[in-house]
């Protein structure tokens, strides 16, 4: 594995991704900043990393790295400060494009010129921020997954003026802290995985609420038929229900599959495995 190509990393946002991906980079060696609003998210941000660099080690093979990483991140509220010797900034902050924009306005502001720049967006397209970093061609989307040390796919898109060399060096960053690469070659609102899952899971849902079949036939279907290791209503309790009602309510076509979830499942605080109950059953 080659080293990474970026030697300080910053991350804008200890949230649930933002103290993941901090906590994935420093675990793998790499100098980390992490950046939040007030000292205040900056505390809740460090309890998040104390408790991912635990659920990591207890499910990867050299523990150690995750424990010792939380004490290696460096912890600002000083946007400038925090930017000002970053090689790459990995922006993991609200989804809101008007809040996202005016972080990476600063940003460029701030950071060295060479710096290169990454959204963890996982619905705005990059070309709705590039021009606001003000160095469109440095700027691309870099994709991690909940519980990233496991779910370890890193989406790499750029925009149409994103500088190839400077996707090439993100992939490699990717490879060098546990990633694995998924490179796109145009952009694609839901990146790779999404445009996949997000219609697979939607199409079990409507077999489901129709009345065709139950969810353990549904799944065994698809697990006999295709040898894949889990059926969709496998996929939806881990993913949680509460998510997937939140999809299904955003759109005006996912009304009865949100309205069968609130009735016979949340209603029923039954969210999938993180209660112990969700379709299926667990200890
Ligand atoms: P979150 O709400 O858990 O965390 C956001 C963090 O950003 C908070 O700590 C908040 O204090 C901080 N913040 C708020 N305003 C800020 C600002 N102006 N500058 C810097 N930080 C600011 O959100 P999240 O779930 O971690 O999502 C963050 C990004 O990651 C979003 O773009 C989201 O689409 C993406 N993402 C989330 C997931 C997921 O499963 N949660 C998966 C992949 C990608």
């Amino acid at each position: 594995m080659s080293p990474s190509p970026f030697g300080r990393v910053t991350v804008l946002g200890l949230g649930v991704l933002g103290a993941q991906i901090a906590l994935q980079t420093a675990a793998h060696g790499v100098e980390v900043t992490a950046y939040d609003v007030d000292d205040a998210a900056l505390q809740v941000g460090r309890g998040r990393l104390d408790a991912f660099a635990a659920a990591a080690a207890g499910e990867v093979a050299h523990p150690d790295a995750y424990r010792s990483a939380p004490g290696r991140i460096r912890l600002t509220a000083d946007l400038a400060d925090s930017v000002r010797k970053a090689d790459l900034v990995i922006e993991a902050v609200p989804e809101t494009l008007a809040l996202k924009r005016d972080a990476w306005a600063r940003v460029g502001a701030a950071a060295p010129e060479q710096t290169v720049f990454a959204t963890n967006s996982s619905s705005l397209l990059p070309s709705a921020i590039a021009d606001a970093t003000g160095r469109p061609d440095r700027f691309l989307a870099l994709h991690f997954a909940n519980r990233i040390w496991r779910q370890n796919t890193a989406e790499i898109m750029g925009t149409p003026e994103t500088d190839v060399a400077v996707a090439d060096r993100v992939e490699v960053f990717a490879v060098a802290i546990g990633m694995v690469p998924i490179r796109l070659h145009r952009e694609q609102a839901g990146y790779v995985l999404n445009s996949l899952l997000i219609p697979f899971l939607s199409a079990a849902a409507e077999l489901l609420v129709k009345g065709v079949a139950t969810p353990e036939t549904i799944d065994t279907t698809w697990r006999v038929a295709t040898g894949a290791p889990a059926g969709p209503f496998q996929i939806y309790d881990v993913v949680g229900l509460r998510t997937a009602y939140a999809i299904a309510s955003a759109n005006p076509q996912g009304a009865p599959w949100a309205a069968y979830l609130k009735e016979h499942y949340l209603d029923r605080g039954l969210l999938g495995v993180e209660s112990g109950e969700g379709f299926y059953r667990y200890r």
